[in-house]
């Protein structure tokens, strides 16, 4: 497995394994046991996946070292805000039954950002968090929260595929020493992301998926990636993707892809953010 290291010089996993969309208790924990068994050491989830508890027990379950173990949560912002992120960071660890976090990450950037940052710092400087971060930050929010903050976020979650290639994004993420992650890796199979014919030809030349093709994609531009699925054999082969290596003429092809838009929603859209605003509890 090959890792990034981030502003702190905290080390994470290029890979790992995302538990969005799998709210039931016995399938989360089988699925992430399944990854843990076929050599994932970066799990992601969050405070409003309602999973934290079946992760927890799933690697406790493993047996393996929990520092052998990258682990990331998010704060869901119905607890934006100093003292109710400080509150609901401890809640997620007690789910999670964990005494320190790898990577925590503000999941939105709605409501009271800046106490609910304050709170993840002070959570940062006493050893809670190994390293904090951001979610769904277009560049302008993202430079003023580090304008604005003494900490700077350490990584940048976003919506990053083949059909949303966040160019302009990276460059900023760069120039503030954020490291980019790619959140929906395959869009979730929109678009027809899986029988795409570029990346079917791409991968026929190496013997891979398009799954595949997509991930090391990403991966040769520096983007941390967390594919999902509960299929065991899909859980194996997004993580086969070390042992082959995309060309420049390659990586060109695959640029052309690029849709600039968003195949989900665009944080910066008014009624996006009003319906956002209606998931606080
Ligand atoms: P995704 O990883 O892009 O796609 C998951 C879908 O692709 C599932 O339907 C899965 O099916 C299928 N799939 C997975 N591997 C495949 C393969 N090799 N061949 C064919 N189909 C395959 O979607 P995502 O779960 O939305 O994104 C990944 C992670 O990013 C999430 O789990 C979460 O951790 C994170 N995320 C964060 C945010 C945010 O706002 N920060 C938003 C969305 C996601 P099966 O499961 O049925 O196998």
């Amino acid at each position: 497995m090959k890792n990034v290291t981030l502003n702190n010089g905290v080390e994470m996993p290029i890979l790992g394994y995302g538990v969005f969309q799998i709210p039931d208790y016995d399938e989360c924990k089988k699925s992430v046991l399944e990854a843990l068994k076929a050599g994932y050491r970066s799990i992601d989830t969050a405070q409003a996946y309602q999973n934290e508890k079946a992760v927890g027990d799933a690697i406790k379950e493993s047996g393996i070292p929990r520092e052998e173990i990258f682990v990331t949560t998010k704060l869901w912002i119905s607890d934006y805000g100093y003292e109710a992120a400080k509150k609901a960071c401890l809640s997620s660890m007690e789910k999670l039954q964990l005494d320190y976090l790898d990577l925590y990450l503000l999941h939105q950037p709605f409501n009271d950002v800046f106490g609910a940052w304050r709170a993840l710092e002070d959570l940062y400087k006493v050893g809670k968090i190994r390293a904090i971060g951001v979610s769904n930050f277009f560049p302008d929010r993202l430079v003023d929260l580090i304008k604005f903050n003494e900490i700077t976020p350490a990584l940048n979650q976003i919506e990053t595929h083949v059909f949303y290639q966040r160019e302009e994004d990276h460059k900023m993420m760069e120039k503030y020493g954020v490291q980019h992650e790619s959140w929906a890796p395959f869009a979730e199979g929109q678009g027809d992301l899986f029988q795409n014919e570029v990346l079917l030809r791409i991968g026929k030349k190496y013997g891979k998926s398009v799954a595949q093709v997509s991930l090391r994609w990403m991966i040769q531009r520096n983007i941390v990636v967390i594919p999902k699925s509960v299929t065991p054999s899909r859980i194996k082969e997004n993580i086969a993707v070390f042992d082959f290596e995309l060309t420049n003429e390659d990586m060109m092809a695959i640029a052309k892809l690029d849709t600039h838009k968003s195949h989900f929603f665009d944080h910066r859209d008014p009624e996006r953010v009003e319906w956002i605003s209606t998931l606080v509890r």
